[in-house]
């Protein structure tokens, strides 16, 4: 497509763009007393303005049904975790019964941990990537510990190699070679938090099964941002949480997906709850667990139904508008912003330099800009102005122009707004 940098072009892009309606379901914070151009929906998604009213009937129900509404709840409590099964499952690509929504990530990723982690002597390693999520390492290290290992011994990673933003995909299937029959483990980041880089998860999935290791992928950024095929690609398990690209609201429950092929199998270990135990028979409080043959049946306590709430509205905004139309757009999209910030560049010849890998397999919504003369001044004027832009230590901004909600307008808006900046330094 040949861009231009215009407001012509922008408002003309809007107008052909099918999704531009959405924009009006979604509340956007206020800068100055104007609409924020924001653009950090890969840290908190916006909020959709159906969610109130999903928050408020469960509310009125409590109010008026009590101790009932876990049965008699126009959306009953007692199965409303259910009603993510099918357009969940469509958004991660799994069948019904490999996903549930429960927890918190990293809470969901230590308990695939406790499962899919029973090291032996001759079978112990975790394969990670450097630098990965703070949380993915604490979790690796302390799982770790918990079986009395050294992390030292147990953890490898994968390294980028000198002067390169990116990891390679052969680099970590040799790692994988290296480690060979000791891999117990690989568990990685499918979407760089950092550089919006995306792995070749079923690639990489596959290599790892070879030598009879379990993979699991952490898709905090991935899920609602990137399409994965987590049934066909024969993944163990992965976890995500829903405040991201899936707009869900601070701190809201995680996703998890277990393999169908796991369900079934007593050998593995799981921590137990009354939630995960055989539904028809959980009121009849037994003492023998017997875990439901899904992925709920790694589920521990019976959920926040305020929490999923939320999540419901926007999973079901996703199910309406299915990943294909929202990766067609975040494509174009995606591709405009970064057309803008290499005009401005060549305009005002701004030091910085895009570290998201250029190959559109591997990337989603998010372009990270490394500032090498520019510096964090930049990133405050452009937050004074109006453009809600986030900042990594040591000289990175990550821009997430979100199909959901972003307009070409707000990047040609951006543009302005950068060149300004520059400028002004
Ligand atoms: C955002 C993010 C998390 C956050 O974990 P919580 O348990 O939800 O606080 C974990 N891992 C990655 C890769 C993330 O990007």
């Amino acid at each position: 497509m040949n861009f231009q940098n215009s407001l012509a072009f922008a408002q003309q892009m809007d107008a052909q763009d099918e999704l531009a309606h959405y924009r009006d379901a979604f509340n956007f914070p206020k800068i100055n007393g104007k609409q924020a151009i924001y653009f950090t929906g890969n840290s908190l998604g916006l909020q959709p303005k159906c969610a109130v009213d999903y928050v408020n009937e469960v509310m009125q129900d409590w109010a008026e049904l009590a101790v009932e509404g876990h049965f008699h709840a126009n959306k009953s409590w007692w199965d409303y975790h259910e009603r993510f099964n099918a357009p969940l499952s469509k958004i991660v690509g799994a069948k019904e019964n490999e996903i549930t929504v429960m927890n918190t990530l990293t809470v969901n990723l230590h308990l695939m941990m406790m499962t899919f982690y029973q090291p032996t002597s001759k079978r112990f390693k975790i394969l990670c990537e450097e630098k990965a999520f703070p949380s993915d390492q604490y979790l690796i290290q302390t799982q770790v510990k918990l079986h009395g290992l050294d992390p030292q011994e147990v953890i490898v990673e994968v390294k980028r190699r000198a002067g390169e933003h990116n990891f390679r995909t052969e680099d970590i299937l040799a790692k994988i070679d290296e480690v060979g029959d000791e891999l117990a483990l690989v568990l990685m980041g499918g979407l760089n938090y950092y550089t919006g880089q995306v792995l070749d998860m079923q690639l990489i999935t596959a290599h790892a099964h070879q030598y009879g290791a379990y993979v699991g992928w952490d898709l905090a950024h991935a899920v609602g941002n990137i399409k994965v095929d987590l049934h066909q690609w024969n993944v163990d398990f992965a976890a995500w949480c829903s405040y991201k690209y899936m707009n869900a609201g601070p701190g809201n429950a995680s996703g998890c997906f277990v393999h169908e092929k796991h369900h079934t199998n007593k050998e593995l270990v799981r921590l137990g709850g009354w939630w995960g135990h055989n539904k028809e028979r959980r009121f009849l409080m037994e003492p023998n667990y017997q875990p439901i043959e899904s992925a709920h049946g790694w589920q521990i306590s019976n959920p926040s139904i305020l929490a999923l709430a939320p999540y419901l509205a926007s999973v079901e905004m996703f199910d309406e508008v299915g990943m294909d139309k929202l990766c067609e757009k975040r494509d174009l999209i995606t591709a405009y912003l970064v057309y803008i910030l290499e005009e401005v560049a060549s305009e005002v010849g701004g030091d910085f330099e895009l570290i998201t890998p250029k190959e559109i397999d591997q990337r989603g919504s998010q372009i990270s800009v490394l500032l090498h003369g520019e510096g964090r001044e930049l990133f405050n004027y452009l937050m004074k102005k109006g453009v809600i832009v986030d900042w990594r230590e040591p000289n990175v901004i990550r821009l997430a122009p979100v199909p959901f909600y972003t307009s070409f307008e707000d990047v040609y808006s951006f543009g302005v707004l950068l060149k300004e900046g520059i400028k002004t330094k």
